[in-house]
């Protein structure tokens, strides 16, 4: 049965899961006072939601998230504001056909393509294959002797339905799309310092600078940030991803401007065609935390030891640590000679709240009544921008449909199911390896 939900309503997070729930709540019910509460006026710099680009696919080893990210992703070809920054281009998933569970992963997505778009496939079943879709037909392999490793961009496979979007230009469409809601206001600017709580209730947020907004619902969607406002019993940490960017020539522009997204699974690499003259490079590993001393969220008597972003935001002249600097320029090595010893204009590290499972965490809080919270996004949760908002709204009224209720409870998660493929292992503490400007 529907919960009824109260009049007001409070939004910790301005990311696209809070901007989509906003929306999705005033075109419901336009009666309800919607607040949203952020750092930063949106698009916000250090979110997860604003990092250049973000890959829109469906290539999914478990066909639940094929079958949502297929939903989202039509409803992103319908909208009129969201297509002009939308490239159809394809994805290239490339593994180096050994290891097993990656493997696996690289089957599954390709077989449950097959299903729906077999002939916007391409088949890359040799390394040659993998490198001449990028530099052309005649193009020569690079010889693995000068590889500091061995070959790993050896079967591919090409999903021509897979697209790149301009993440900050689309989050910036929603926030203006908001601001149209006579429902919807925003408080940006100061941070939430923590959700007040009393007698196993809510009643709002209390703000940095000593205000306090009251509601007796409040939903936190703090993306990486989330733990510090709630309790999270290490269902979910932040965890950083390094990000680079290289400036590209007009020739190189020219070149590769109808390049598909090009991943490798084995090694975490995502390479971004280019935009706005530049090409995006990232690895897709367990990468870092940043572990701090914080007050615990339901009791400030206690202090509690947690993850949390550390952004350009508090500390401008960090860059990316050697050691995966080096992993990011092995890889160009191979697949993108001419870039590997390219200076890269900029880096950062981009925080995601990841799960084990890679499952959200969309759910009421088990023992505070009128608290919700939608996290756990795991680094795949940019591409349902369009349809995440109705679901965070769905569970605030207990009308989810049953299975993702259940995937997506305040529950200890299951393995990793492969929904956002990466290089697994143990975070490093990022304050162990960071490395300043000079
Ligand atoms: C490197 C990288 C690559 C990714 N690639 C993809 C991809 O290709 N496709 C895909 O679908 N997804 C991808 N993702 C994941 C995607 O970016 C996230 O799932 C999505 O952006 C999550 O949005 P969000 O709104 O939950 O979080 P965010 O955008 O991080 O928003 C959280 C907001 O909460 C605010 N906040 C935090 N603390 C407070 C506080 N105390 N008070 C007030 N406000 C606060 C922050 O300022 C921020 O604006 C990737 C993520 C990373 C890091």
């Amino acid at each position: 049965m529907s919960q009824r939900l109260p009049d007001s309503i409070i939004i910790v997070g301005a990311g696209i899961w809070g901007l989509s729930t906003a929306l999705a709540i005033a075109r419901r019910y336009p009666s309800i006072e919607i607040t949203l509460v952020d750092r930063q006026t949106p698009p916000v710099e250090d979110g997860a939601s604003v990092d250049t680009t973000r890959c829109i696919r469906a290539d999914y080893a478990d066909p639940v998230y094929t079958q949502l990210a297929e939903e989202a992703q039509k409803k992103i070809e319908e909208d009129p504001e969201l297509v002009p920054f939308y490239f159809k281009q394809g994805m290239t998933f490339v593994c180096n056909g050994e290891s097993r569970p990656i493997l696996d992963f690289w089957k599954k997505g390709l077989e449950n393509n097959k299903k729906s778009s077999n002939d916007r496939l391409v088949q890359m079943p040799t390394p040659e294959s993998v490198y001449q879709r990028l530099h052309g037909q005649s193009a020569q392999l690079v010889p693995e002797n000068i590889l500091n490793e061995k070959r790993q961009w050896n079967l591919g496979y090409c999903n021509l339905d897979d697209a790149f979007i301009d993440a900050k230009e689309c989050t910036r469409v929603y926030y203006e799309r908001c601001l149209k809601y006579p429902s919807i206001s925003f408080r940006c600017g100061v941070p939430v310092q923590r959700v007040c709580m009393s007698n196993g209730r809510t009643s709002g947020v209390l703000l940095e600078d000593g205000q306090t907004l009251s509601a007796s619902q409040v939903l936190i969607a703090a993306g990486a940030w989330s733990n510090q406002l709630l309790y999270l019993e290490g269902l979910a940490v932040s965890n950083g991803i390094a990000v680079a960017w290289i400036k590209l020539t007009e020739d190189e522009i020219a070149k590769w401007k109808n390049m598909a997204i090009t991943t490798n699974l084995d090694t975490g690499l995502n390479l971004f065609p280019p935009h706005n003259g530049e090409m995006k490079v990232l690895l897709r590993s367990i990468g870092y935390q940043n572990t701090v001393s914080i007050p615990h969220p339901e009791d400030a008597s206690k202090k509690i030891q947690t993850s949390l972003p550390r952004t350009l935001l508090t500390n401008p002249t960090d860059v990316i640590p050697p050691q995966v600097e080096a992993r990011l320029r092995d890889n160009l090595r191979e697949l993108m000679p001419s870039l590997a010893n390219r200076p890269f204009d900029r880096t950062k590290i981009c925080w995601v709240s990841k799960t084990p499972s890679s499952d959200f965490i969309i759910a009421p809080h088990p023992a505070i009544e009128g608290l919700h919270v939608a996290t756990g996004d795991s680094g795949h949760g940019w591409k349902f921008i369009t349809t995440i908002g109705d679901m965070i709204l769905d569970s605030m009224e207990g009308t989810l449909d049953k299975k993702l209720a259940e995937r997506w409870a305040w529950a200890a998660k299951g393995p990793d199911n492969g929904a956002a493929p990466g290089v697994g292992g143990n975070p490093t503490e990022l304050r162990h390896v960071v490395r300043s400007r000079l």
